[in-house]
């Protein structure tokens, strides 16, 4: 039996959220949470009878996190990697480069991740890489057991995140890719923050941007 995903692309600029399923486990995992994630999940887990077990972020950018709040005030629990925390507390500091008048509320994060922490998620082992560049705390979820990568916008098919955000680097964005996602066994399917999935090997081996 395998991991299950669904892909939601959502409102205002097209970010994906991730809504992650096993047959073995009562709970559904969410990765990010654009606008409208939140009655999109909750429909999902009133149809399965599933309890959404945890929110878990790539990063803090705000075209991600915007019903955030909504999962908080739900009592799901929130993940993210620390060095993101200001985007996460103080949303306000992206007005600069998000949809000018848009609420965006703050999201109360209940733990923060680590570089190569293993956690259990829906009761699969999944390993935390620290993939910084587009963000200064952009993660990437590695699926262990199920050739599973939830990348955010550190990678995309064909493409890589931006980096002319505040807090970006390209340099650095370039390491990440090399050293914590290009290591991955090449058949690991990767579902990026906007766009098709693809994989570690096609990407090692096709991207325009980057290469292994
Ligand atoms: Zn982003």
């Amino acid at each position: 039996m395998s991991l299950s995903v669904q892909i939601f692309e959502l409102p205002p600029i097209g970010t994906q959220c991730y809504v992650v399923s096993h047959p073995d486990s009562l709970e559904l995992a969410v990765f990010d949470a654009p606008l409208n994630a939140w009655p999109t999940v909750e429909a999902i887990a009133a149809k399965s009878g599933l309890k959404i077990g945890g929110l878990y972020f790539t990063h803090g950018h705000w075209d991600h996190t915007l019903d955030g709040q909504k999962f908080n005030d739900a009592g799901v629990p929130a993940f993210a990697h620390a060095e993101d925390r200001l985007f996460f507390e103080t949303p306000e500091v992206m007005a600069t480069y998000s949809i000018p008048g848009m609420a965006m509320p703050p999201v109360k994060i209940e733990s923060w991740l680590e570089h190569g922490q293993r956690i259990k998620i829906i009761g699969r082992e999944v390993e935390v890489r620290h993939v910084p560049g587009h963000s200064p705390g952009s993660v990437l979820f590695w699926f262990v057991d199920d050739k599973v990568a939830i990348s955010g916008d550190a990678l995309f098919y064909r493409s890589i995140g931006r980096t002319d955000f505040p807090g970006c680097s390209f340099e650095q964005l370039s390491n990440s890719i090399k050293n914590h996602i290009y290591t991955l066994p090449d058949d690991t399917v990767v579902y990026p923050g906007h766009g098709p999935e693809t994989s570690v090997g096609d990407e090692a081996n096709g991207n325009p941007f980057v290469l292994r």
